[in-house]
């Protein structure tokens, strides 16, 4: 068999070289790393869960229209994506304070922000990930300003449309960190949402309790992570889904 070629080792993904020219296969690992790096572990079914979740969110947005790098599903733990050119920043979006933002202003954790506000951090794991402005952003030609207004706009409306979806699904979404690339389509350029959207990088409270759901499980070692991530997918109708064929309809009562 020929082996596939590893285009890029991430912390949590790897990719391949896709089957077609312009296409990748993301493929999701068991391992969780927190403290950039410094803390790590590998939690059985997690990959599984994150491909499921990305596959499920990834296909809601696309029916709303987000234009994004997902284009199917392959096995459990890997998805055939559009080849884009990475923009070298994380999104973050916060609705309520939590993390690092409740630290840096004095918050308690929990408090709902005025409005949803949107953050950039430089990818950089050397650097730690440091907090930029659009100043930096456009100085370093990161992204240029109109793709700045681009990203910003295709934020709000994944972070606003993704809070209802979880809404319906008993969950408050606190924040979300997504990321951008480039798909060139003949002279053509468009900025396209990427990379994952799953309980690695979203914080995840239950609705009525609080309870977290999301990553924060494992960085503050409250155990139950692929729990929780289970949780998630079940609540959103992911998990032991019954295969079409069985599925019964509804009944014709005479
Ligand atoms: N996040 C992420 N990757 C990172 C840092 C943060 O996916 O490298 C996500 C995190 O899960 C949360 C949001 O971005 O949903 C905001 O995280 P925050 O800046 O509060 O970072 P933390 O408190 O985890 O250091």
């Amino acid at each position: 068999m020929k082996t596939r070629k590893l285009v890029y080792e991430g912390k949590n993904k790897n990719l391949y070289e896709g089957p077609e020219p312009g296409t990748l296969v993301q493929y999701f690992k068991d391992d969780a790393t927190a403290q950039q790096g410094r803390k790590k572990a590998v939690l059985e079914g997690k990959g599984v869960l994150n491909n499921r979740i990305s596959e499920f969110l990834m296909s809601r947005l696309t029916e709303i229209g987000v234009p994004n790098h997902f284009m199917r599903r392959l096995n459990m733990r890997e998805q055939l994506v559009r080849e884009v050119e990475i923009i070298p920043l994380e999104v973050v979006v916060r609705n309520v304070a939590a993390g690092s933002f409740a630290t840096r202003f004095e918050m308690e954790e929990g408090a709902v922000l005025p409005r949803s506000i949107i953050e950039f951090y430089l990818k950089n794991d050397k650097l730690q990930n440091p907090m930029v402005t659009e100043e930096h952003i456009t100085a370093f030609n990161w992204a240029s300003p109109h793709e700045i207004d681009e990203i910003v706009a295709l934020a709000i409306r994944i972070n606003d449309f993704l809070s209802g979806l979880f809404l319906g699904a008993g969950i408050k979404l606190v924040d979300i960190k997504i990321e951008f690339g480039r798909l060139w389509e003949n002279d053509m350029m468009r900025v396209i949402l990427a990379d994952e959207i799953s309980p690695d990088s979203m914080r995840l409270w239950d609705l009525r309790t609080s309870e977290k759901l999301d990553k924060d499980r494992f960085r503050r070692d409250l155990g139950g992570v692929t729990e929780a991530y289970s949780e998630v997918a079940r609540r959103l109708g992911i998990l032991n889904e019954p295969q079409a064929t069985e599925r019964k309809g509804p009944v014709l009562v005479k």
